[in-house]
């Protein structure tokens, strides 16, 4: 094990955030570089417990205990075997994951958890500039071909499971890059593209093929995908996003989240000169309190809004764990996101009554009111409505499952009681020999769970095609989050 007594003898610590003034100016991450003499300190507090309960935690199964005694003790090379073991893109929940292993950790019940999520990024950085990552194509070909739809996580986790094991595998993309949400929702501020690039450039090395610029459904038919391919992976996310049909929706200035961050992310390519959507000295409402919220927040910030004010329907969570979240679950309880860390305003307890525009259409303000919870409903406080001066609006406030139209409605798979694409515990949906992963099959969620589930519908392809059970599977269909 990790130092025995070291989460006695060192304190818990992440690294800095680079000061605001600072950050806010440019579009790179925000943390500063951690010293790898601290990582390795911070390896040591882990206890190895019998029972790793951040095993439990981590939707992906990560063999934490072991890559962090394998820090402590400075073999680098071989952490990352063990990362790689399990997670094949730790680049990607390093950087972006809420890490409901640290909230499962056994040190956290009475002290502060070990600090998993920056030793994995830690880990998985020396390894790319030791140049320990290195393609690994297929010891042999199966003669199988897979059609992988949707290029997120889940798709890339699916895909890179599927080629390595042999079969001959073609990504289709209808966005004009790769990434999903990795490349058009999540900004570089919190996690640069390179990460991602530098993954795409070790699966095409591996075999991988990817056609960007088809919306499969529209530009290749569902016939044609049954007769060229022996299985389907169906990774494409859950896109329709929830609006807010109250007065005014229509004037020009209100937006949903996924209309803004891609435009951004489009101009930190280089594929766009301006955003056609500028914050920049606007008086912005963020809708939604959630991550994609903060986002929004983070990025009206740097193109330099006036004001940011965030809104939640929900009243402020508590600072410490409720009692009806208790270890070893994920606590809803109040964080402070770097984007929050940056300015603007966040209001709780407050729903949105009308956009107000002017003469011209344009948004010019948003009446809210503040609003109680009685037996399950918001309930508006009287007296409380009041307008807030507001030239842009983004709504952040979830989405509700997957798009039917096109692909879905073609194939004819069967929807749960969600709307979400149901499948077997194999990951299969109605349609033999198509499976699903990620947000499509499990609703809006998270990048871990996303790279688990598409590594589990690989295992489940693997062995309808071929009979074998060769590939790991992480997780069931019907896993939740620990919440
Ligand atoms: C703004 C935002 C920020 C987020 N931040 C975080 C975070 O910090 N941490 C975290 O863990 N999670 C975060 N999430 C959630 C996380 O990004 C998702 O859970 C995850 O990306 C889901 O992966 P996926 O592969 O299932 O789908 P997606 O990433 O949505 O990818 C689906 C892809 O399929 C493509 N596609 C769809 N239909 C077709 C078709 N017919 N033909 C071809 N292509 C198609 C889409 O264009 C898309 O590229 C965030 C979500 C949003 C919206």
């Amino acid at each position: 094990m990790a130092d025995p007594k070291g989460f006695l003898t060192t304190e818990r610590q992440t690294p800095q955030r680079r000061p605001v003034d600072i950050r806010i100016k440019d579009w790179r991450e925000v943390y500063l570089e951690f010293e790898q003499d601290n990582v390795q300190k911070q390896a040591g507090r882990c206890m190895d417990c019998g029972i790793p309960f951040c095993h439990q935690g981590c939707p992906l199964g990560n063999l934490i205990p072991e890559w962090n005694d394998l820090t402590w003790r400075g073999d680098w090379a071989d952490a990352i075997q063990r990362l790689h073991a399990t997670n094949n893109f730790p680049e990607f929940t390093g950087t972006l994951c809420p890490a409901p292993c640290e909230a499962a950790c056994v040190v956290g019940i009475n002290s502060d958890p070990v600090t998993i999520k920056q030793v994995e990024i830690e880990i998985i950085d020396k390894a790319w500039d030791e140049g320990w990552v290195t393609p690994q194509p297929p010891a042999a070909k199966t003669g199988k071909k897979v059609a992988v739809i949707g290029s997120g996580p889940s798709g890339l986790a699916a895909a890179q499971q599927l080629t390595r094991t042999g079969h001959d595998v073609v990504v289709f993309e209808r966005a004009d890059r790769l990434g999903g949400l990795l490349r058009y929702g999540i900004p570089e501020f919190k996690m640069e593209k390179h990460r991602l690039d530098r993954r795409l450039g070790q699966m095409r090395a591996e075999g991988t093929e990817f056609r960007t610029g088809v919306n499969v459904g529209v530009d290749v038919t569902v016939q044609q995908l049954k007769s060229d391919y022996d299985s389907v992976v169906l990774a494409g996310g859950s896109t329709a996003a929830r609006d807010l049909p109250i007065t005014g929706r229509e004037v020009r200035g209100v937006h949903q989240a996924m209309e803004y961050l891609p435009l951004s992310n489009k101009v930190q390519e280089g594929d766009l000169a301006t955003s056609p959507i500028d914050a920049a000295g606007k008086d912005v409402v963020v809708i939604g309190g959630g991550d994609t919220g903060a986002d929004c927040v983070g990025t009206a910030h740097r193109q330099g809004a006036r004001s940011v004010t965030q809104l939640e329907i929900m009243p402020t969570p508590p600072s410490t764990r409720p009692d009806a979240q208790p270890w070893p679950t994920y606590p809803m309880i109040y964080r402070v996101s770097s984007a929050h860390e940056e300015g603007g305003e966040r209001l709780f307890s407050v729903n949105t009554q009308e956009f107000l525009g002017d003469e011209n259409g344009e948004l010019r303000a948003l009446r809210l009111v503040e609003v109680r919870r009685e037996d399950g409903k918001f309930v508006p406080v009287e007296g409380s409505e009041r307008e807030i001066p507001c030239q842009l609006a983004f709504l952040a406030m979830g989405f509700v499952g997957p798009e039917k139209e096109g692909l879905l409605d073609e194939l004819g798979v069967d929807l749960d009681e969600r709307g979400n694409v149901a499948r077997d515990e194999n990951f299969m949906t109605s349609v033999d020999g198509v499976f699903t992963a990620g947000d499509m099959g499990r609703g809006q969620s998270l990048i871990v769970w996303a790279i688990s589930e598409g590594r589990s519908a690989a295992a489940g392809a693997d062995r309808y095609l071929t009979g074998r059970d060769v590939l790991p599977a992480p997780i069931a269909p019907t896993d939740r989050p620990l919440t």
